[in-house]
């Protein structure tokens, strides 16, 4: 239960993976199952800027007396911003009528903000102006990554390749996501709240540019799964209907990584429903 990035390597550095990535590490394969650490899946997401005419959390959140006074609501009355996720309103959606189910989900976060670069202590700072967020993420993709150990000693770093954005269909449900958020921001409702879009303008965008700008600036939504999947045998997955690992007898997978596929909405609900399950399971074999 080491989480989709670190179980994999649990079983790898056992000596449970694909016997060609190990070898080269000094480890004998004892079990050798490529299917360690594959089909890793994730999602990503985006976020589009706008600056508001009407005030947005910046408002409060920009000056010391604003914050202390969001913190004072939350803890004496345990109400305010502080009671709620920064996104404050969501949900999924189909950008496409023809779709039966939702194939996007969309954030709306009345808060802006920079950050600090990458490998510096990371500060968020919110803008000192109103302003407020549409951001989106793909549901359901289709990519397929993987984690590897990069070294024997269990103090190496992963390597971890997302492979995000390989398939025509998630490089179009990326548009689809993009024109989506568009929409949203040319409904009367938010039209009339938006002064400026900031930094990249959803609205001048082509097709092309929708997916090159996404691949620049997209984050990982911190779900992967999928690196320890479920399935019916060892030809294509690493544990069984009962979590346990095909070949090693005593040993369970419970955790995110024994997904078949990801699931369309975040991770953390599924994972704990999982755990409840492998719980009755074990509790049942041990009868
Ligand atoms: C920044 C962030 C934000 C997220 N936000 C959301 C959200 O808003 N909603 C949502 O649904 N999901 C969210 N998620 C995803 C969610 O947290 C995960 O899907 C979920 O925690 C997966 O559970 P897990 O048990 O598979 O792994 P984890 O929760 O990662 O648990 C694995 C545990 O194993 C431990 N471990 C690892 N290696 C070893 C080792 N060698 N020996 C012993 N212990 C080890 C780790 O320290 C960790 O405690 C977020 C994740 C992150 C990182």
């Amino acid at each position: 239960s080491a989480g989709a990035v670190a179980s994999p390597m649990i079983l790898q550095r056992s000596g449970i993976g694909d016997g060609n990535k190990l070898s080269p590490h000094g480890i004998t394969p004892v079990i050798d199952n490529p299917n360690v650490g594959a089909h890793m899946q994730d999602h990503l997401g985006l976020n589009y800027f706008f600056k508001a005419n009407q005030p947005t959390l910046n408002n409060v959140l920009h000056s010391w007396s604003g914050r202390i006074k969001l913190a004072l609501q939350y803890a004496l009355a345990r109400r305010g911003p502080m009671a709620l996720s920064v996104n404050q309103c969501g949900g999924y959606f189909r950008s496409r009528p023809d779709l039966d189910r939702p194939d996007q989900q969309v954030y709306f976060n009345p808060v802006t903000y920079t950050t600090t670069p990458k490998g510096t202590r990371t500060i968020i700072n919110t803008d000192p102006f109103p302003g407020f967020i549409i951001g989106f993420s793909p549901a359901r993709p289709t990519s397929r990554g993987q984690v590897q150990i990069s070294h024997a000693d269990a103090a190496a770093k992963p390597l971890i390749q997302p492979n995000s954005l390989a398939t025509n269909q998630d490089c179009q449900m990326v548009i689809d996501g993009a024109k989506l958020c568009r929409a949203f921001a040319n409904t009367e409702s938010i039209k009339q709240l938006i002064d400026t879009p900031f930094g990249e303008d959803v609205s001048q965008m082509s097709e092309d540019d929708m997916l090159d700008d996404f691949r620049k600036r997209c984050g990982t939504v911190f779900h992967p799964v999928g690196t320890c999947r479920m399935g019916a045998n060892a030809k294509t997955a690493v544990v069984d209907h009962e979590l346990r690992v095909f070949g090693v007898d005593g040993l369970r997978v419970v955790d995110a990584s024994v997904f078949p596929n990801i699931t369309s909405a975040n991770t953390n609900a599924p994972t704990m429903m999982l755990a409840w399950r492998a719980a009755q399971l074990i509790m049942e074999s041990r009868k």
